[in-house]
């Protein structure tokens, strides 16, 4: 039987509505949360992101404000907006778009970031804080993996989660929220010899590596869930880092792509600025 296609839209929809009723009660209260997303030069794909956050923003309610900067945008430019947007007390979000132009240094940008501020939840003080498992802002795609496999009451405490990509927008954080939720946990990478035999043993496994249909049918468990995280863009359209016409016919449960991960990573980055508001007036939960 084919496997149960996990509908990341639906459930981003629904986290997405339930988002919508609180930031009502918010505003009536006086408290509109703000995100500022920050764009520099002109990578197609990263200006189809912005557009995509930008427009979420606006229909759940939050005041948006999104800064395009000139692809030679120098260091300290940049820098000085991010102690502005620091210091703006109606932003409570505040988003760096990466990749960034080559004469910019990521890590340096994100570390300006307050990291109370950091609803992408990349900036060390926050990584570390989720390595320590303790409460924190966590980066949205896991936290969206996450949300989705609860939404469909799929155990995670005891699995053999295999995670393939260690990135520290994806691969990483994901691996520390599934060894705080119990999961055995496995994370292979460009390097792992026989990758294959690691996949195959994986209860849940997680495709984080950018590279087109990548896992192949002969590398699932039966029965396994699979989590597609890879967005390649092929002439044919995009498709994900799982062959998922043939790894349908044996996993469990498959997210498609698009409509799997990628929706619930823009409703976490809406639920986490939502999250950055409430702490900054003094209360409301950190994390999952
Ligand atoms: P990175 O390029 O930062 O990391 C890719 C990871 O995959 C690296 O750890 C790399 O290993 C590993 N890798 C590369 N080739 C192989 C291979 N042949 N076998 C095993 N592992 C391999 O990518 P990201 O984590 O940022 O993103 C991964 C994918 O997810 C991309 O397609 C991206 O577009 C997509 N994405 C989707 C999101 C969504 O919302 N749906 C959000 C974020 C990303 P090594 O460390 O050794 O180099």
């Amino acid at each position: 039987m084919a496997a149960e296609i996990l509908d990341g839209k639906k459930v981003a929809q629904e986290v997405r509505a339930a988002l919508k009723e609180e930031v009502a009660r918010l505003k009536a209260g006086g408290l509109t949360p703000g995100l500022a997303v920050v764009l520099v030069g002109e990578d197609p794909a990263s200006k189809v992101y912005v557009k995509q956050k930008e427009k979420a923003c606006r229909e759940i309610g939050f005041a948006s404000q999104v800064h395009r900067l000139p692809e030679d945008t120098g260091e300290e430019r940049l820098l000085r907006l991010i102690h502005e947007l620091n210091a703006d007390r109606a932003v409570h979000g505040i988003l760096v778009q990466l990749p960034l132009p080559k004469q910019l240094d990521a890590n340096r940008v994100v570390q300006a970031i307050d990291p109370a501020k950091d609803v992408d939840g990349f900036h060390p003080f926050n990584a570390g804080r989720l390595a320590a498992g303790l409460p924190t802002v966590v980066p949205c795609t896991p936290r969206g993996i996450i949300h989705l496999l609860d939404a469909y009451g799929i155990p995670i405490a005891g699995r053999h989660a295999v995670v393939v990509g260690r990135s520290n927008i994806v691969g990483k954080p994901l691996a520390q929220l599934l060894l705080g939720r119990d999961a055995t946990v496995t994370v292979c990478h460009s390097k792992t010899d026989d990758l294959a035999a690691f996949t195959r043993t994986a209860d849940i496994l997680v495709a984080a590596v950018g590279r087109p249909r990548l896992i192949t049918r002969d590398m699932v468990k039966p029965g396994a869930v699979v989590v597609d995280v890879g967005i390649n863009r092929l002439p044919e359209g995009i498709v994900g880092d799982v062959d998922f016409k043939a790894v349908r016919e044996v996993a469990h449960y498959i997210t498609p792509v698009p409509g799997g991960v990628g929706p619930l990573t823009i409703a976490m980055l809406l639920k986490n600025t939502l999250e950055a508001a409430l702490a900054g007036r003094g209360g409301g939960p950190r994390g999952e």
